[in-house]
């Protein structure tokens, strides 16, 4: 705890249908000659510079009487007051924000959904100093939610943070808001929804939150909140970023309207309310203290994305919000999609997570051949690595004992370092699974997912239908044209000389229309060469294509009848409900 007084924010929407709002930070200057203030590069969970500074307009100071303070920028992201024997400064700026993301600002005449990392300045010197917050909403917004504590105080909102890293952890959903409260082992658990809620089942939803609350809850052995929100902004799909006691999901209106969009936004809650445990208090050492003003690079997101990734469709299965037809085949569909990305054949799944910054937040026309994601292959790894455990130890230890025993020896004041949660797994085998880790882990060579199939009593279901024809590209239609954006390695289209971008024409003779192309592409014939015709840059050429047929296909996994007893018995445990 931080004896130094309070930075004080004061946040105002006079005019939100601009997108702008003002910020107001004032701060003692403890008889400093100047101060250097930071805005965040990045914010937690999400693994990228954003450069949140290039939203500042109009950045000035004045001591408490008025007068104007010089300052000036001394790093991209840093500001510099020369206080002038003033006993406090205030600082004013105008944010703009108009991007709708998880992370990022946006604000409208209806709703203000703030990341703090993108909005308040901080002492670089002292991140350990107190934040008070103070929020004049615009008139027509009834609320204000944070996970900090506070209260209202007139028309205004009132926060205090303890810290920078709770300031940073406590995302802010302003206006109309709908609140659906639950409790779940004593704990209030809140869905605090904005936007277009018209369509959304909010009593629905509420419920399903509570459920997966209580269920992650005796997954672990008891919550580690006092309070958590899922603040849920109805407007388009952005998927959701993880917070200490809360987390912000982006939303598609018609999300009730189909059983499917439905349970993917269980698994995205699923998932986010999973690193209320792995990633917020159980992390890698890196992650945490942060640096928030630079890259914060670490081996260990295989671990915190991959294992959530895992248990978030596991989880929904054992609290009974979906049937284990549904999860199969999520399942099914995750596996498929793992063995069609030739990227798994060339990035270590550690090096994806290490360069997630440069790579996996940055994806270009080229990234499936090269990369993997850590969320895929980790997910992958824990499913193998939970079979690896049941099989060598008949079933005494699971993937759920590794994660209660990682949490309850990295969940404190140190994160886990390197080598550490595979040799807990080891110890807690009893073998050495080493060799497991330097495979799936540190290898890049193909990783047999038949043993963990046969060790739950699963198969893929046998193919019905010969294979639809494949050219190798992943292309979308734009403006009337059919436009590829990724050329598979290896591929048809790929052998052909065909290139992202370029703009599919004509095919065997026949014009490809945006209507029908891709039903074209999967009826040509396998195996002999087709004239292709493209524009590449505004100019016509032809190509030479042997097309093939389909080489993974999203298959559907079913439960295997000639699984043993044993193996049943380990599937129903698998998958049975939490009680
Ligand atoms: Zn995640």
């Amino acid at each position: 705890m931080s004896d130094l007084p309070p930075i004080r924010h004061r946040l105002s929407f006079p005019a939100p249908w601009t997108h702008d709002f003002e910020v107001e930070t004032r701060l003692e200057t403890e008889g400093c000659r100047s101060l250097e203030l930071a805005m965040a590069v990045w914010t937690p969970g999400s693994y990228l510079v954003r450069e949140y500074a290039r939203h500042v307009e109009g950045l000035c100071a004045e001591d408490e009487r008025g007068a104007p303070l010089a300052v000036r920028k001394t790093r991209k992201n840093r500001w510099r007051f020369e206080c002038a024997g003033a006993s406090a400064i205030v600082v004013r700026y105008r944010l703009h924000a108009r991007e709708l993301s998880v992370r990022t600002n946006w604000v409208d005449a209806e709703l203000a959904l703030l990341a703090p990392a993108a909005t308040f300045l901080f002492d670089p010197a002292h991140p350990e100093r107190p934040h008070e917050l103070r929020i004049s909403p615009y008139e027509h917004w009834t609320a204000v939610e944070c996970p900090l504590p506070g209260l209202r105080d007139g028309a205004e909102f009132v926060f205090h943070a303890a810290d920078y890293d709770s300031l940073v952890d406590a995302p802010i959903l302003a206006g109309g808001l709908e609140i659906h409260e639950r409790v779940v082992e004593g704990r209030p658990v809140k869905l605090v929804q904005a936007g277009d809620v018209a369509r959304w089942d909010g009593a629905v939803a509420a419920d399903a939150c509570a459920r997966i609350a209580a269920t992650q809850a005796r997954f672990w052995g008891g919550l580690p909140y006092e309070e958590y929100r899922f603040f849920n902004v109805v407007l388009e799909s952005g998927g959701g970023l993880e917070h200490r006691d809360s987390t912000v999901l982006l939303s598609g209106r018609a999300v009730f309207a189909q059983r499917r969009e439905y349970r993917r936004w269980l698994g995205t809650a699923c998932h986010e309310h999973f690193h209320v445990w792995n990633v917020k208090r159980l992390r890698p050492l890196e992650l945490g203290p942060f640096d928030y003003e630079n890259e914060n690079l670490t081996r260990g997101l295989w671990f915190a994305e991959g294992a959530t990734s895992y248990y978030d469709e596991l989880l929904l299965r054992r609290s009974g919000l979906v049937s284990v037809e549904e999860y199969l085949e999520e399942l099914g569909e995750f596996l498929s999609r793992y063995l069609a990305t030739p990227g798994r054949l060339v990035q270590p799944l550690a090096e994806s997570s290490y360069d997630a910054w440069i790579k996996l937040y940055r994806p270009d026309a080229n990234a499936s051949n090269s990369r993997i994601s850590y969320y895929t292959k980790g997910a992958v790894l824990c499913f193998l690595l939970d079979a690896e455990l049941r099989t060598r130890t008949a079933d005494r230890v699971t993937l759920d004992d590794w994660m209660r025993a990682a949490y309850a020896r990295w969940s404190g004041a140190r994160g886990f370092a390197e080598g550490e949660l595979e040799a807990l797994a080891s110890e807690l085998a009893g073998v050495d699974l080493s060799a497991f880790f330097a495979r799936a882990l540190h290898g890049t060579e193909e990783l047999d997912l038949a043993p963990a199939l046969a060790a739950f009593g699963l198969r893929f279901a046998p193919e019905t239908t010969p294979a639809p024809a494949w050219l190798g590209v992943a292309a979308r239609a734009r403006e009337g044209r059919i436009v590829v954006e990724e050329v598979r390695r290896d591929g048809p289209a790929w052998c052909a000389g065909v290139s992202p971008e370029d703009e599919l024409l004509a095919l065997d003779g026949l014009r490809l229309e945006v209507a029908d192309w891709s039903v074209r592409l999967e009826s040509l014939p396998v195996g002999l060469p087709l004239e292709l015709l493209l524009a590449r840059r505004g100019r016509i050429r032809r190509v030479s294509v042997v097309v093939r047929p389909q080489p993974q296909r999203v298959r559907k996994l079913e439960l295997d009848p000639a699984a043993t007893p044993e193996v049943q018995a380990r599937r129903a445990s698998w998958l049975s409900e939490l009680a």
